[in-house]
């Protein structure tokens, strides 16, 4: 079964390098054109937008900072190039519908529907219940090894990975953090701050998978393994927040390192004799779903459920599923310790 699930994963993973290379509709020049002239003017057709209005005292826009408008001011104009951009897309993608054209997608994202100004709220409604789940279960984990599980003599835990588990957590709720925000608002900031942190976190996994997969507890072992995918991760992260905004390039780096640690999961599950590997062939079989859901990727029904608001929520019960086994391995680890020891 597991062996079955890698093949139909590696098939899939084959096919993601062909299908992300489709069209994108913000590389469209009507659709660029429009934008910039939304960005002077203030106005799509026969709308305009009031957060356009930013330099009514007549400072320079693009000036040096000392002359640039105050902060708030900034942010106004982050929410006029959001009014321009949505309603560019509207238009264009109603254009294209007329032309007999399939929807396409703007900044990585299909044309979603706002409602009260809140770009894809059911993106953003489930990325907030991922967060907190996470959430909990970090706590729930912390209060187990802090507080319910003995301390070895040094006052340390017996289980050797909660330290990791710990900055996990910071990585994967800073993650879900900014994959809210960034649903209910497309700005060039929050965006690279949400594929950043999710390449941060896609990496710290990847790491966390290999030291407790090989059950490395040596701090050089781990130090070995921490340097070449940091290094590499903080070149993809400044690539592309100071280089170059590649989306097939990113998502390749991303299904690349998340089928690496898949892959490592699973065939750990199927070896090992861990008394929760039961959980982990779940969350490894989820995890592969939600992956195939990322590559299939269809435009939203009625403008608010696509593939990507699906895939948030399966992550919700793996993520829960995910920490328990984590409290299930602390447990198992310190048992085994413990009889060690005496
Ligand atoms: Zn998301």
């Amino acid at each position: 079964m597991g062996r079955c699930y890698v093949v139909v994963f590696l098939v899939a993973l084959y096919c993601v390098f062909g299908l992300l290379e489709a069209s994108s509709g913000d590389a469209d020049p009507v659709y660029r054109a429009c934008v910039e002239q939304c960005k002077k003017t203030g106005c799509v057709g026969d709308k305009c937008f009031q957060h356009c209005n930013f330099s009514s005292d007549g400072n320079p826009i693009d000036g040096p900072w000392y002359l640039q408008e105050p902060l708030y001011v900034q942010w106004k104009q982050w929410d006029c190039q959001s009014d321009c951009s949505y309603h560019c897309m509207l238009s264009r993608e109603e254009e294209r519908q007329k032309l007999g054209h399939k929807p396409a997608k703007y900044h990585g994202k299909w044309p979603f529907k706002r409602i009260y100004g809140i770009q894809e709220p059911v993106s953003v409604a489930l990325s907030a219940l991922n967060l907190a789940v996470q959430f909990h279960g970090w706590v729930s984990f912390f209060i187990l090894v802090n507080y319910k599980l003995p301390f070895r003599p040094n006052k340390k835990t017996y289980y050797e990975f909660s330290g990791l588990w710990h900055i996990y957590s910071i990585f994967a709720m800073n993650a879900w953090f900014w994959n809210a925000v960034y649903h209910s608002r497309d700005v060039d900031l929050i965006e690279k701050l949400d594929y950043s942190s999710a390449v941060a976190l896609l990496g710290y996994s990847l790491f966390l998978a290999i030291v407790r997969v090989f059950n490395m507890r040596l701090e050089a072992a781990r130090v070995m393994v921490a340097a070449p995918i940091s290094a590499f991760v903080t070149t993809h992260i400044l690539y592309l927040n100071f280089y170059q905004f590649d989306y097939g390039l990113n998502t390749k780096v991303c299904v690349a390192m998340g089928a690496l640690q898949i892959i490592l999961w699973a065939t750990w599950a199927l070896i090992t004799r861990h008394p929760s590997r039961v959980k982990v062939w779940v969350v490894v079989l989820g995890g592969a779903l939600a992956m195939l859901l990322e590559i299939y990727d269809f435009p939203p029904y009625w403008g608010l459920i696509d593939s990507h608001a699906i895939w948030h929520a399966i992550t919700i019960p793996l993520t829960y599923l995910w920490w328990s086994f984590v409290r299930d391995d602390s447990e198992f680890r310190t048992s085994i310790l413990i009889k060690k020891t005496k």
